[in-house]
């Protein structure tokens, strides 16, 4: 393989080429490291580019390749969104309050990747603070979706996103609050797999809404998704959140046929607010996976029209208390010349935070105040509990649930930023699995309007292997995960 084509790869294949000394994993980087240089103004989906530490680490990887002692990612590159706390390197979340902020430790998934052999190019952008479904809200500008420059790649995880889609990168870190891998991934025609909650652990991993968010990754298939889990997953003292349960060796059950997996489908998310073109392409991934032997069956989920409601309640009064940190004291942006102590805390999160946070912040104090925590944070939370009993009574009689990830491909940049609820609507299929808990595929699955279309894949608690090997074995059948977007070949 020509060093013009490795960008062409997926991890699992490149792996393969390093071990077998087609190419050195400072070959590697240096040819991603050109991509960026040679796209990045376009699409404006990193922040921070670590192209010396890069280098230095596939220097490493190379010299521990040539003594013999390899960890299973060795000298492979990822990109990190920039939610994750990296050592000595900018962590801005997406927000004018962390523009300065460099990490004095890394987070356990960043931890776990390095310790395996991944080399980091860069940091991701994404919208503030994980607040949003374009990339929009991000305090340093959009990301560009590179099947079409003129839309949004989705979010929040969407600089992870686009830098897979595009070939820059062949693996990104990415976090899911209510949709954030799952629905960029199917706009940019991505791989993105949302663990179950508690799978990954957390520790620094800037939070928004606690009980909701989970690491996960954007790929280009699941196979490779499978790798990066194997790597992530486990149990984290630093996290309290983090379960201790096995980790499977993921690859390892990619192989078995899909004859007999029961596969439900929820009639709601077919209904009128699904964009046609994207019904059929999902439609005619859901006869795939019937023709590789899985049956499918009607499985009703009658609290999941409330969820974006309750994800909306029960997230801002998470975030609410998340943020309260970024004061310019303890953390963040420092208004300069305050006149007193109430107006440097007034005006560091007034200069530091952007509209949409603020929105936030605003709705879950107002949720959580005395004489409403019972009429909405109380009610959101009751009504949390009886869409996880939902899924749990489907997952009785199903092994997945199936239906498209987004209700519409890729939208274009500004159409939707003057209407938050249109917005917050983006994530009506992905935010269930949040709410309770389970973990979630993207995978691309046909176009609509010549723009990528994503297949939801939604299992029962700790259900990643089957996510992964129905996936996996979908993929084995169809070629959309290999498509490339025009210009990035
Ligand atoms: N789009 C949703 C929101 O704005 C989900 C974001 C996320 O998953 N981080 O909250």
């Amino acid at each position: 393989m020509s060093s013009n084509d490795l960008h062409t790869q997926g991890l699992t294949q490149l792996a393969r080429g390093l071990e077998n000394g087609g190419f050195t994993a400072v070959e590697l980087v240096t040819a991603l490291l050109d991509r960026v240089e040679a796209h990045d103004t376009e699409l404006n989906a990193f922040i921070t580019v670590t192209a010396d530490t890069a280098l230095q680490a596939a220097e490493r990887a190379d010299a521990e390749r040539n003594k013999g002692e390899t960890g299973v990612l060795n000298g492979l590159p990822l990109v990190h969104k920039d939610i994750f706390c990296t050592r000595g390197v900018l962590t801005t979340c997406g927000s004018r309050m962390l523009e300065n902020f460099v990490s004095p430790y890394d987070a356990t998934v960043v931890e776990r990747l390095a310790g395996a052999g991944a080399v980091m190019l860069g940091k991701t952008n994404m919208d503030e603070f994980a607040m949003g479904s374009s990339n929009e809200t991000s305090y340093f500008g959009p990301v560009k979706n590179p099947w079409d420059l003129t839309c949004s790649p989705g979010g929040s995880s969407g600089g992870s996103a686009a830098s897979v889609a595009a070939r820059i990168a062949p693996a990104a870190t990415g976090t899911d609050t209510g949709g954030s891998i799952r629905q960029p991934a199917a706009l940019t025609g991505t791989t993105g797999l949302k663990p179950t909650y508690g799978r990954v652990s957390r520790y620094g991993m800037i939070a928004f809404a606690s009980s909701l968010d989970q690491a996960g990754v954007i790929t280009r298939s699941a196979e490779d998704a499978a790798l990066l889990l194997g790597v992530m997953a486990g149990f984290d003292v630093r996290d309290s959140t983090s379960i201790d349960h096995p980790v499977p060796d993921y690859l390892a059950g990619l192989g078995e046929s899909l004859q007999g997996l029961r596969v439900g489908i929820v009639r709601q998310h077919f209904d009128a607010g699904l964009d046609a073109a994207t019904g059929n392409a999902v439609r005619d991934a859901l006869a795939v996976l019937e023709a590789q032997g899985a049956s499918l069956t009607e499985v009703d989920l009658p609290n999941l029209d409330l969820s974006v409601p309750t994800y909306y309640v029960v997230a801002p009064a998470e975030c609410s208390s998340n943020l309260s940190r970024f004061d310019g004291i303890r953390f963040g942006h420092r208004a300069g010349n305050p006149e007193d102590l109430l107006d440097m805390y007034c005006r560091s999160r007034g200069e530091g935070f952007g509209a949409e946070v603020k929105r936030r912040i605003l709705t879950g104090t107002y949720v959580l105040s005395a004489g409403y925590y019972d009429a909405y944070y109380l009610k959101a939370q009751q009504v949390r509990q009886l869409i996880a009993d939902d899924f749990r009574e489907a997952f009785a009689d199903v092994d997945v649930i199936a239906g498209p990830t987004a209700p519409a491909p890729a939208f274009r940049l500004g159409d939707k930023t003057d209407d938050p609820i249109t917005m917050y609507l983006n994530d009506i299929y992905t935010i269930g699995a949040n709410l309770a808990g389970l973990p979630g595929i993207s995978i691309p699955c046909g176009f609509a309007s010549e723009l990528p279309v994503g297949l939801h894949l939604v299992g029962p608690h700790f259900g990643e292997e089957q996510l992964l090997r129905t996936a996996h074995q979908y993929q084995l059948q169809t070629d959309w995960h290999t498509r490339c977007p025009e210009g990035y070949a």
